[in-house]
């Protein structure tokens, strides 16, 4: 078996990526991409534990696009982490980030629950700050009792301390990441909308917009969802991906490679994989 999206304390999980290759050795992974959001600030660490362990360690990244006034996202998986181009892509996407945060920080403070950038770095390894990271400053200066309640009442999608960043649009990460020699993914499109959307013409347009592939085994995918995703990418020619999305202690229950127990991923879509990569489209 195989995971291809799960984050470390580079993002918004709370492992290192030392531990994340250990783990994934425990649980007999074949592979592991590492996916971290805006980021390959765990990679080096990641691929430097490679003699010790059997497992394949791999390089990945996820953005956030807008499509359809929401936020998709869009794996970046075995992208180059030497490409220079990209990483300074990526660079800017965590300016941006870093605008919306301190946005969020004065909107917060007009809500009366005024926290601090250094509160929120307190809860944070590493220089990427998250909502993660706000809910967990806004349960340390006690606006909230704990910090799924941040999210429920401050700083969930929905909710009137939350300021969107400045999106990418699909076919601009598709560009990115094909420039890296990366595949262009959709990640978790269940989580995006489920119910009766029409994921037959939405998946279409992304494909045109140059996604490659969708994630069709995911962590928090009921049986049906992933019948339904595989059988769509088979539908449409795209590559079927699949991970976990472990984030550590920030998604409790989740775990590397099983996901809530009976998430299996097969090895053969990274043969597949790394096929679209050598021959896949290129816009
Ligand atoms: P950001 O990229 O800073 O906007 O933060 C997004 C992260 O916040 C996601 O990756 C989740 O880990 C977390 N998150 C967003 N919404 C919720 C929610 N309703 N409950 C718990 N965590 C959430
Ligand atoms: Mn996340
Ligand atoms: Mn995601
Ligand atoms: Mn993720």
């Amino acid at each position: 078996m195989i995971d291809l999206h799960c984050h470390t304390l580079h993002s918004d999980g709370t492992d290192t990526p030392e531990r994340l290759a250990l783990l994934a050795d425990e649980a007999r992974l074949t592979a592991l991409c590492l996916t971290d959001h805006d980021t390959l600030g765990g990679i080096p660490a990641l691929l430097a534990m490679q003699p010790q362990v059997k497992v394949r360690l791999l390089v990945g990244t996820e953005l956030s696009c807008h499509f359809l006034g929401r936020s998709l996202h869009v794996l970046g998986l075995l992208v180059d982490p030497a490409d220079a181009r990209f990483q300074a892509r990526l660079e800017d996407l965590r300016g941006r980030r870093d605008d919306r945060n301190r946005r969020m920080i004065a909107r917060l403070a007009e809500l009366g629950c005024p926290i601090t950038y250094e509160d929120i770095q307190a809860q944070a390894d590493t220089p990427l700050l998250s909502r993660v990271h706000f809910a967990k400053a806004l349960a340390a200066r006690g606006f909230v009792r704990r910090a799924p309640e941040a999210f429920e009442r401050l700083i969930g999608d929905e909710c009137p301390g939350f300021v969107p960043r400045e999106e990418l649009s699909p076919a601009e990460a598709a560009r990115w990441i094909r420039e890296a020699g990366g595949v262009p993914v959709v990640a978790h499109p269940g989580r995006f909308a489920n119910g009766g959307f029409r994921w037959d013409e939405a998946m279409q347009d992304l494909q045109r917009e140059g996604l490659e592939g969708l994630e069709g085994y995911y962590g928090e995918y009921r049986a049906a969802e992933q019948k339904y995703f595989v059988a769509l990418a088979a539908r449409l020619g795209m590559v079927v991906t699949g991970g976990s999305d472990y984030h550590g202690g920030n998604k409790p229950g989740l775990r590397l490679g099983s996901g809530r127990g009976g998430l299996k991923v097969p090895d053969d879509l990274l043969e597949r994989l790394e096929t679209q990569q050598r021959n896949g489209t290129y816009r």
